[in-house]
This record gives C-alpha cells, structure tokens and sequence, in this order.
C-alpha cells in the first residue's frame, strides 16, 4: 500500500531495530519495492557482519543518538560501556560508505557539552550532525518521568545563546523559527506526510499520536488512512483550532508537537506549557545574540 500510495522512504526504528532477528530480512523487502531506507539505532549491535549488510541495503543514512561524551553517555543509557560501543559501530558503518548521522536530545546532564559533542563527531569522527532535539517527551503510557531530564531556563538559555551567536540571523535555527506559521496550516505532517506502523501492525500517523481499531490484520492500511476518524480528524484540526496560541507574540520561536502536547495534555490543540518556557527564552537568546552579532560586525 505504501509503495502504491507513492511513499518515498522508511524509517525502521526501535526500540533498537537490530534486536529483531527478521530485521534484515523485512529491510532486503522494503529494498526490493525501492523505498529510501532510514535506519535508527544506537549502533551498539553494529559488528563487522551487521556493517557488511547494512552497507548492503545502500540506505539513505543511517541515524545514532549520541546523548554526550562517555560518562554522560553510559549514564544516559544506564549501560557502561555503550558509548565505546556505539563509537565502534558508527565507525564500522562509516568505513563501509554508509552515511551515518549522530543525533542528540538537549537535557539538563549533557546540556553543557552538547556544543564539543558536535564538533567531536564531525572533526574527530568524520560523520554529519542531524541536530538536537529540545522538547522531551513523557514515555508513550504518559509516565512523566522523562521530563525530569529538561533543561532549566540558564541552561537552555545558554544553549541557544552559544548555538546562534557564531552566525546571528543566518544561524540554521533561526532560518527554521523565522517564520510565521499560517493560520490555515495543518498542525503538523502526521497523517498528512507520514505515518507509522507499530511492531504490532497498528497503523498511527505518526509514533506519538495512537489511535485504536488501526490493526492492519484486520484493515488496508489505504482504508484505515483515508476513513478512519481519528485520521480524518486530524487531517481537519489547523493552527487555528489551537484558540490559545492564535495571539500568541512567541508562535515563530515556538516548536510544539502535537504528539507531546496530546501525551502531556490529552488534546492535540493545548497549549504546551514546556513550549510557551522555550519559546520565550528563545527570542529573548536569538534578539540579544543577534544584536550582539551585529556590534562585533560593526566594529570590525
Ligand atoms: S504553545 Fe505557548 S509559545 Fe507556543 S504558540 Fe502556544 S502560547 Fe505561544
């Protein structure tokens, strides 16, 4: 269905996706109907025999979390000696021409080594950056344990001052909030771009927001797609429908996703406190680097 629907890539991802015996057997399959494949994972299962046959696969890139340098790493995971182990990984994968990313999540245990960590990867490790994720989300039953992990207002602060202060307004991460968002568009792609099969075959759009009666044993995924009622309603909610952010001043510094805010609120359309936090510290870090920018420039 995905491929008759046009679907350009997959993104296989955990969970870790190498625990899966059928892993490489359900990735050859998703290879032969020519999608694009993206492959998540922490890389720590990645032997000289599992790099030959991801290399194998040609996959678009393949994506690793790094969540700070070996100490911060390992108590991230909880696993000593991951960090050592997802390194030998990526390098495996990287000696084989596979285009490896590292990734990263912004908390409040790594938030002052972030900025070392992406210079480390691309200098010493020779591989991109993807970028960093700032919102963290509860677990998927709503547990609220992981917000724990957030970065305080300093932190997060000095985070976005370091991050746009080199290159003021052609700072990435300005260029990507610098923008108004209309009120006519859709809250995000899920359900509209993407969308997501669980190992169970339930079919969502996107890993976040979960309906119920989507098991793909029992529907076509095209069915469940375009007449299930949660997708529909989805496909019809707008920025608009989020009433308490329609005058909001901070909207083009602000990242909500609708997922988060459904696992933190109940309702995609709330207001997400965590984001109204960040996107105030956000303007406030980007106007004063801008125009700290601006008076190096002059001077010179
Ligand atoms: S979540 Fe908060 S900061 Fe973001 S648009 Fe709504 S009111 Fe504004």
């Amino acid at each position: 269905m995905l491929r008759a629907a046009g679907c350009f890539y997959i993104a296989f991802s955990g969970g870790e996706i190498l625990t899966r015996r059928d892993f490489f057997k359900i990735a050859a399959y998703a290879r032969k109907l020519h999608f694009a494949l993206r492959l998540f994972t922490n890389a720590t299962l990645v032997n000289a025999k599992a790099a030959n046959k991801i290399a194998s696969l040609h996959p678009y890139c393949v994506e690793v979390s790094l969540y700070g340098f070996r100490k911060t790493h390992d108590y991230v995971t909880q696993v000593r000696g991951s960090f050592d182990r997802t390194m030998g990984g990526i390098k495996l994968l990287r000696n084989r021409g596979v285009k490896v990313l590292a990734k990263s999540v912004l908390m409040n245990c790594n938030a002052d080594e972030i900025h070392m960590l992406k210079l480390f990867v691309g200098k010493d490790i020779g591989i991109s950056w993807r970028g960093v994720a700032h919102l963290i989300s509860p677990c998927d039953d709503g547990n609220k344990r992981p917000l724990s992990l957030r970065v305080d207002n300093d932190m997060f602060y000095d985070y976005l001052h370091r991050k746009v202060a080199t290159k003021g307004v052609s700072s990435p991460l300005i260029k990507s909030f610098n923008r108004r968002r209309k009120l006519n568009e859709p809250l995000c792609g899920a359900g509209f771009l993407n969308c997501s099969v669980t190992p169970y075959g339930e079919f969502n759009p996107c890993v976040q927001i979960k309906f119920k009666n989507n098991d793909l044993r029992h529907n076509e995924a095209i069915r469940i797609w375009r007449e299930h009622k949660g997708f529909k309603e989805l496909r019809r909610l707008r920025i608009k429908d989020r009433v308490e952010c329609r005058d909001c001043r901070d909207m083009k510094y602000c990242f909500v996703c609708p997922g988060i805010v459904l696992l933190e609120t109940g309702s995609l359309t709330a207001r997400l406190q965590e984001s109204c936090r960040q996107a105030g510290i956000f303007r406030k870090a980007s106007y004063e680097a801008i125009h700290e920018h601006q008076d190096r420039d002059s001077r010179r």
